[in-house]
């Protein structure tokens, strides 16, 4: 999708803009933001950067965060309004619901998920790009607007996350264009992996031993869960947004082509659940017959009921998508063979 002539005119004609990403945002979602706001406050727009859930703890050193509302002004009113890295209305929670639709302007939607519905009036919309960061950094080069350090750090680290540090299926050519342009710009790649990666509090680690003790390897071998209870989070004093990357390491497994991450929210009563793949099955698919949507490699949807139910609709769901197949009983015997070999070596 081109970015229209109408919609850079919006943008120009606009004096209050506001944005908003999509509830449990990631860094994607808060660092598309963050670039967008010190940009359009580059060219004297004023500017309201509202997400649900706020900001988590991991994200502090991006610049601008402290801007970060959880709460409109109830009389706020906007010329337009940014939706980004989201496809569908609920994903941004209950603003676009609890106010009449005029105090948000025009709605231009800036996404680049598989699933969701065209329901802006306008939109840039890319499912072949990474990250909606690099969207952003496509609106701020056509307005034109000069990119600087601290919004090149905001998109660098929007890329670096969506594609897992360039390591996940969506990782293409336009994203190493994207971030070689933003290190010119003076992002140091060591200092942002310190931040994000090398810094972790004590509380994930412990909470990631209890996660990885539930690990379900399905019959097949092509699927494998994890679960995290509250009582789990409350045990190690850890955080939910904590727990961003824990299915990666179910996905990791050999013969494993569906991970699927299975998180309380209330207790025995409502559940999150992460899809990731890796092979053919889209799970944005498979989330979107359950309420939810995504990217052809990772997906997600919100699930009501107890644990033993969510799980039993999950197993049925992803067990047809994923039979028993002969190279996997084949794969399954040859493990069993190993196993035999090992107990007879001991
Ligand atoms: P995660 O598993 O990291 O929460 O999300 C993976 C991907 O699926 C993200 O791109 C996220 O935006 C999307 N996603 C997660 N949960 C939902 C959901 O409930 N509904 C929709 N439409 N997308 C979701
Ligand atoms: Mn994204």
């Amino acid at each position: 999708m081109e970015i229209t002539t109408e919609l850079i005119d919006v943008l120009r004609q606009s004096k209050k803009i506001l944005t908003i990403s999509h509830v449990s945002p990631d860094f994607d979602a808060i660092a598309s933001q963050l670039a967008a706001k010190l940009a359009l406050e580059k060219v004297g727009k004023k500017i309201t950067t509202y997400n649900e859930s706020g900001a988590y703890p991991n994200m502090t050193f991006l610049p601008g965060v402290e801007d970060v509302v959880t709460r409109l002004h109830p009389r706020a009113r906007f010329d337009c309004t940014l939706l980004m890295d989201a496809g569908t209305p609920d994903r941004f929670g209950k603003v676009l619901n609890e106010s009449p639709r005029e105090r948000f302007g025009t709605l231009i939607k800036v996404d680049h998920h598989l699933t969701g519905s065209a329901f802006a009036e306008m939109e840039y919309v890319d499912p072949g790009r990474a990250s909606t960061g690099e969207l952003v950094m496509d609106l701020i080069k056509r307005y034109p607007i000069e990119l600087d350090a601290d919004i090149a750090l905001n998109l660098y680290c929007a890329v670096v996350t969506d594609t897992g540090g360039f390591r996940y299926s969506n990782t293409n050519s336009a994203a190493f264009h994207t971030v070689a342009e933003l290190l010119q710009h003076g992002v140091n790649p060591w200092d942002v992996t310190t931040r994000l990666y090398e810094n972790r509090p004590e509380a994930e680690l412990r909470l990631l031993s209890l996660v990885l003790k539930t690990l379900h390897v399905s019959h097949s071998g092509r699927y494998a869960t994890l679960e995290m209870r509250c009582t789990d989070r409350e045990a190690a004093g850890a955080e939910d947004y904590m727990t961003d990357g824990f299915i990666n390491y179910a996905r990791s497994l050999s013969g494993v082509e569906v991970a699927i991450f299975i998180r309380e929210m209330i207790p025995d009563k409502q559940f999150k659940v992460s899809f990731r793949s890796k092979g053919t099955v889209n799970v944005a698919t498979l989330a979107e017959s359950l309420g939810g949507g995504g990217h052809h490699n990772a997906a997600g949807c919100t699930m009501k009921g107890s644990l033993t139910e969510v799980k039993a609709i999950l197993y049925r769901i992803v067990d047809a998508k994923l039979p028993k197949s002969a190279s996997s009983k084949k794969s399954v015997t040859a493990k069993r063979a190993v196993g035999k070999v090992k107990q007879a070596k001991r």
